[in-house]
């Protein structure tokens, strides 16, 4: 590293509460750890500095007692920008100390300071804060407030003024600091408890900037913030369509109906096979298997296994779109064809798509059942047994995590 100093560092403030980190109800998880869009909190809050080429390094602060909840939460995040945690005091202010102390040695001219609980940082607010240190030894990003703002006496409840709403912004984070200037500061001031970094250099006596933060750069707080962040993140995730194939081949024998899309059909034989023999809902499920790269039927249960003898096929689908929810994905769309002579599927077609439609909890019209015939030729042609292919489409987050 360098001796004078020419990186930029982020310390990503997960202080958080280590003692009720280590518990297993993820209600009582501090918020940065808790799920948003298919991942925790402070994976998306990483991510957006990992992404950003303004960064060089980042050191999240966690607090003690955190460290096996914070390396699920960020497995699969692995970067050499990505520094290991240290862990952080009884304090905000403590944890940026130590995650200051952290970065000595390593070359850093100028520090970010974020919240973990803030997700929605973008590369134009960090680059905003970055900009504006090249003027400012602090700057905050911050946004204007445009709500009215009533000074109210305590006690009475009465407004005593009316607050200009131009002189008011509301502080968000990151907070941009020369570095040395700030650990100095810290150091200086160990003793007091300010809010935040920005209100050491104005105890100091120094001025701070701010810049252009944005009005969706919000800290999860409260239960219902997730809510809003949800839709936030709705607004900014982009998507990926994947598609998969599926099909199944099923011999006829000795019985007196078939099962197809979970629908049994009378007929004068039935299919042959370990569970209920749907054909139909094994290519389906195949094909949704496929969609999002998880293997096949076989491998989630395998034929040697006592359990799925005479299993309805429900189950097979019902975890293939389990595995779909999992990764926080959609399915789109499947479409199913049916080849076989007997016994005729069109008759029954709009009722195995609501039974496939409320066994995968999807809309009706996201599901295509149809059937043909070969001919006469081949083997489904001689009616020695039933084949089935199906698509599925599934809609995946970017960049989530299987
Ligand atoms: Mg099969």
């Amino acid at each position: 590293m360098e001796e004078a100093g020419s990186l930029t560092a982020a310390i990503i403030v997960a202080g958080g509460i280590g003692a009720r980190a280590r518990q297993a109800d993820m209600t009582d998880l501090p918020k940065q750890y808790q799920m948003l869009a298919g991942q925790p909190v402070i994976a998306h809050t990483l991510q957006a500095f990992l992404a950003s080429p303004d960064i060089d390094i980042a050191q999240p602060v966690i607090a003690a007692g955190a460290e096996e909840i914070y390396q699920q939460a960020v497995a699969g995040l692995e970067n050499e920008k990505l520094l290991p945690p240290v862990t952080g005091g009884a304090t905000r202010q403590q944890s940026v100390r130590h995650g200051l102390e952290a970065l000595h040695g390593r070359g850093v001219s100028r520090v970010l300071v974020h919240d973990a609980a803030r997700p929605f940082v973008t590369n134009q607010i960090t680059g905003n804060v970055i900009r504006a240190l090249t003027e400012h030894k602090a700057v905050i990003a911050a946004v204007p407030v445009t709500s009215t703002l009533k000074k109210v006496s305590h006690g009475t409840g009465i407004i005593t003024d009316t607050v200009d709403r131009d002189s008011v912004w509301q502080a968000q984070t990151p907070q941009g600091f020369d570095y040395e200037e700030l650990r100095h500061l810290h150091g200086k001031y160990h003793d007091l408890e300010l809010t935040d970094d920005a209100a050491l250099f104005e105890h100091d006596g120094q001025s701070v900037a701010i810049c252009q933060g944005d009005a969706r750069n919000i800290k999860i707080t409260l239960p219902e913030d997730f809510d809003l962040a949800e839709s936030f993140m709705r607004m900014t995730q982009t998507y990926e369509f994947r598609t998969g194939q599926g099909f199944d081949v099923h011999r006829f024998e000795t019985g007196d109906g078939v099962t197809l899309c979970g629908i049994t059909i009378p007929h004068d034989r039935k299919l042959k096979g370990h569970s209920d023999a749907d054909v139909a809902m094994h290519a389906l499920t195949d094909a949704i298997l496929g969609a999002i790269g998880e293997g096949d039927i076989g491998f989630h249960f395998p034929p040697s296994d006592p359990q799925w003898r005479g299993a309805s096929s429900k189950v097979f689908l019902e975890k293939a779109c389990d595995l779909v929810r999992a990764r926080r994905g959609q399915l789109t769309h499947c479409d199913l064809t049916i080849i076989c002579e007997q016994p005729k599927v069109n008759p029954h077609r709009d009722e195995m798509r609501a039974t496939l439609a409320e066994i995968m909890n999807c809309d009706l019209d996201r599901i295509s059942v149809k059937a043909t015939t070969t001919e006469k030729l081949g083997f489904t042609g001689r009616e020695e047994g039933i084949s089935a292919l199906a698509t599925a489409t599934v809609k995946l987050p970017e960049g989530a995590q299987a």
